[in-house]
């Protein structure tokens, strides 16, 4: 039966527990092979990569279009005046490099920022774009209108290398119809976005802008692992040139703050307004393997903690499970020993008095043999039934001591003397030695010499071949010892502990056919427990048993 429910208990609980366990672990695992996360976060990566290109795109776009609005109409000024206005236009955004306005009509007007001029690559540049500019428009000026008219926002953008103080530098330039003007006439403006304000000021401050705001708005968007937001460290974007020579990730154009040094996990090339440049990401300070594995680890090690416990909970579970189920185990047991430790004592007074009461029995002798057994039994029921009371007023919290100035080697004596017949009758060797100096102490008598009995009691029953009895009381400084001695069966180390519970009785054949309750020494234990005492047995099995009774003399007088 107990065995039935402990393997039910295994297949109930502790299977899945493992399963649980087992599958967590090899879930992790699998992300570990996987690089899932890495995966993850790539993918997160590559979300604000496109989201920053947008945007970084769409401010250019709105740069452009308010300096269209401050361009002068083709027609009504001179020549002159359009150059001045376009001066202006130069003076008042200083971050333009070059401004122009063609008119297939009217020819090109291309002006640069004055003080840039003294600078031999700005003026090369100048040169080169005036004369690229005016040729091709007048070609193909119709079809790049005709083409800008299409779109939405209409302005298209032309990159091309340049340098500046002797390096490789990156200009764009946007080309865009001027709205107040019809359709079908070929005139446009531009403007170039100056190389120095892109590598100064636009892209360092567009980048940290972007990084800044990253975190929030993608969590809106939806669209990221939630990793970002447990990620420990943040982001740095940097902006590289792809297309000409020397083109390297390694070798940014711009940074965000933050970016020191090192590659991009994820990069992503422009289009657009910002072709022949490359966007790239990574966190500050760490790298998404180095976050990977933490993360990995981490699990692990939440994963491991969380195993623990839930084995410890289990282990605990599965210990009071078993304790309920020993002790109701124990509870069946008594109630079968205590009916039949009732029964048996009755129905030998019952079986004898009768006997007697037909008067067949005509010898004196056998006369007081019969009285003898009924008082016997009867002594043996009202112990029984005294411990079961004791018992049950101890466990309801009820039991009261009656404590008394005693003289408890004559409370011993007598005790002993009440059961001197019966011990020497089974034929026990019966010591006592009882030392008479001992002062008076404060006890409850009743219950002392209900412990003394139970341990004579004990002795009696569990000793099988060698019947030897000794009793002892004596003093060791201001402690009074009380010991029951005999050399039966003894009890194993393990149970030693167990005895002194309540219905507990070992495994012992021997114990096993005795009678018994097993309250008889956990009311020991309460008993010496309400004196301010302690019970201890020492025991070797085969060997006998030693239950010393250790009273303070101090709290008893
Ligand atoms: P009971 O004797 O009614 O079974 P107790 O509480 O007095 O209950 O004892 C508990 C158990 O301890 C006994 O069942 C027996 O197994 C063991 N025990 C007690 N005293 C002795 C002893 N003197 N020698 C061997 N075993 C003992």
């Amino acid at each position: 039966m107990r065995s039935k429910r402990k393997r039910f208990w295994g297949l109930a609980v502790l299977l899945p527990a493992t399963a649980l366990i087992y599958v967590n672990f090899r879930h992790l695992e699998s992300i570990k092979r996987d690089k899932k996360v890495e995966g993850l976060i790539h993918r997160d990566f590559q979300y604000v990569l496109a989201v920053s290109e947008k945007k970084l795109n769409q401010k250019a776009y709105t740069m452009t279009e308010e300096v269209r609005d401050l361009f002068p109409a083709p027609d009504g000024d001179t020549d002159a005046d359009k150059v001045k206005k376009l001066d202006l236009v130069l003076a008042k955004n200083p971050w333009l490099a070059h401004v122009f306005l063609f008119d297939r009509d009217k020819g090109l007007l291309f002006r640069s920022q004055p003080q840039q001029l003294n600078d031999k690559y700005c003026r090369e540049e100048h040169d080169i774009m005036e004369k690229t500019f005016g040729g091709w428009f007048s070609m193909e000026g119709q079809m790049l209108v005709e083409g800008m008219h299409k779109k939405t926002r209409p302005i298209m953008w032309y990159t091309i290398p340049t340098k500046r103080d002797g390096a490789d530098a990156y200009i764009t330039t946007a080309f865009f119809v001027l709205p107040q003007i019809a359709k079908d006439r070929v005139v446009m403006g531009g403007a170039s976005f100056d190389p120095n304000y892109l590598k100064q000021s636009f892209f360092p401050e567009m980048l940290d802008g972007l990084i800044n705001q990253k975190l929030t708005e993608d969590k809106d968007a939806g669209a990221n692992t939630g990793l970002f937001d447990s990620a420990p460290a943040r982001l740095a974007m940097m902006v590289y040139p792809t297309d000409y020579d020397g083109g390297q990730e390694d070798k940014p154009l711009a940074t965000s703050s933050g970016w020191s040094k090192g590659k991009p996990e994820i990069t992503r090339k422009l289009d657009d307004v910002f072709r022949g440049l490359g966007l790239g990401i990574k966190f500050q300070g760490t790298t998404v393997d180095a976050i990977g594995h933490r993360w990995v680890m981490q699990s692990f090690l939440i994963l491991g903690a969380l195993s623990v416990l839930m084995i410890g909970g289990l282990v605990l579970t599965y210990r009071s499970v078993s304790k309920e189920m020993a002790l109701a185990h124990l509870k069946s047991d008594f109630v079968s020993n205590v009916s039949h430790e009732l029964r048996t004592p009755l129905a030998l007074i019952r079986l004898y008095a009768e006997t007697l009461e037909l008067g067949r029995i005509t010898t004196q002798e056998k006369k007081e043999e019969y009285y003898r057994i009924i008082r016997k039994e009867s002594e043996r029921l009202t112990a029984l039934i005294n411990n079961i009371l004791d018992f049950s007023r101890i466990e309801a919290g009820r039991k009261e001591y009656d404590f008394r100035d005693t003289d408890i080697a004559a409370l011993v004596s007598s005790t002993l003397d009440a059961y001197r017949y019966q011990i020497e009758q089974q034929g026990f060797a019966f010591e006592q030695s009882i030392d008479q100096s001992i002062p008076v102490v404060r006890v409850d008598r009743e219950a002392i010499a209900r412990a003394l009995v139970n341990l004579v009691n004990n002795a009696l029953k569990y000793s099988a071949n060698e019947k030897f009895l000794g009793v002892k009381l004596y003093r060791i400084n201001d402690r009074l010892k009380l010991e029951v001695v005999d050399r039966g069966i003894g009890i194993t180390r393990r149970e030693q502990s167990k005895i002194f519970e309540k219905f507990y009785r070992t495994g012992d054949p021997l114990v096993h056919n005795t009678k018994g309750s097993g309250l008889g020494l956990s009311l020991v234990r309460h008993i010496t427990q309400a004196h301010g005492g302690e019970v201890q047995v020492e025991s070797t099995p085969g060997k006998g048993s030693k239950f010393t009774l250790s009273l303070p003399l101090a709290t008893a007088t």
